[in-house]
């Protein structure tokens, strides 16, 4: 069995739409996508356990942000019900000290447009990094080997201070810090999400105990773009323990299964005692937001793979957009998962 942790009222936040790139969509981070996830964990309850997670403490929130990010956040939860803020001014450079508690300077706690506050966002973002540590403590307990976080809105994209692409809380960070807080020495993130995790690149960028790893779409042409190069080390104590494989649009199952060896054989060097995954399935073939080309099958055996190492895994969503299959993609990661790590041992 693997425990799965979801909120319904992760459900209630709604973001309705964004400009991209001169466009208006309809925004791409729907509770659709949870809910499709949501259905599939429910349809086989021999293999996944779905439960409510613990709300996550003020002091773990703080073991990775920034005091004055939360209390944005929190301030858009004083919106009328109506009222979406979509952050449109992104000023740098002046001597005003940004204010977290006018919304107005939400700009400053922020780094695109893309990423909607409203009444709902808060309490949303808030149980989504819920779910993240309630899955490492199933595992840290030692409960189970694999658990898994039905985190939405996602975490990867945020960093200390800032959200930004469609995230709000670092929740694949918190739960490694949570981790570390709870005496493991040390603590890897692999991010196997289509695109770059840096907001877990900066959060971790000068700590030595946190190897974090990504494999993503070359950031040259593809968001966050500028973030994810392979140059990027670490810095300070940390440098040497952060990887990015920026890989080529069009990356198939075979070309990613090559790359993420090397992935792995790095985690295996560095022997943590436990691996975050940061979960995105936008790797999908059909994804809207995505440029690789796997498949359902694919993803399983990236997940076997990762499950081989045989450590102790939590698996936090991250993207995975292309709705009608994102049911069927993050099961069949999640058994790949268990998979591996049975036939390990
Ligand atoms: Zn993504």
């Amino acid at each position: 069995m693997i425990p799965c942790f979801f909120h319904p009222r992760q459900l209630k936040f709604k973001p309705n739409y964004e400009w991209a790139f001169g466009e208006k969509i309809d925004h791409p981070e729907t509770t659709a996508r949870a809910e499709g996830i949501l259905a599939a964990l429910e349809a086989d309850a021999q293999r996944f356990d779905v439960r409510r997670p613990t709300q996550i403490s003020e002091e773990a929130l703080l073991a990775v942000h920034d005091p004055r990010l939360l209390q944005m956040l929190r301030t858009a939860e004083g919106l009328r019900k109506t009222d979406t803020f979509y952050p449109a001014v992104f000023m740098r450079g002046t001597d005003i000290t940004p204010d977290p508690g006018q919304i107005s300077h939400a700009g400053s706690f922020c780094f695109d447009s893309g990423t909607p506050l409203n009444r709902e966002t808060w309490p949303a973002a808030r149980w989504s990094a819920s779910c993240a540590v309630s899955a490492a403590v199933a595992v840290a307990g030692g409960e189970a080997k694999v658990a898994y976080a039905l985190s939405r809105p996602p975490g990867h994209h945020a960093t200390t201070g800032l959200f930004g692409g469609y995230c709000y809380l670092a929740n694949s960070s918190l739960a490694a810090q949570s981790l570390r807080t709870g005496g493991a020495e040390r603590v890897a993130i692999l991010d196997i999400d289509v695109h770059h995790g840096n907001g877990s690149q900066e959060v971790f960028w000068a700590d030595p105990a946190v190897l974090t790893v990504s494999l993503h779409g070359d950031p040259t042409n593809f968001f966050p773009f500028f973030t994810g190069f392979a140059e990027e080390i670490g810095g300070g104590a940390g440098r040497g323990t952060n990887l990015n494989v920026p890989l080529p649009e069009g990356t198939d199952g075979q070309a990613y299964a090559q790359a993420l060896e090397g992935a792995l054989a790095r985690i295996a060097d560095f022997d943590p005692a436990f691996l975050v995954v940061a979960a995105g399935v936008d790797t999908y073939e059909r994804d809207p937001m995505g440029n690789f080309a796997l498949t359902t099958a694919d993803l399983g055996r990236v997940g076997e793979r990762i499950g081989a190492l045989g450590l102790p895994t939590v698996a936090v969503q991250e993207g995975g957009y292309y709705t009608p299959h994102i049911g069927r993609n993050v099961e069949a990661l999640l058994l790949g998962l268990a998979e591996g790590m049975s036939r390990r041992g």
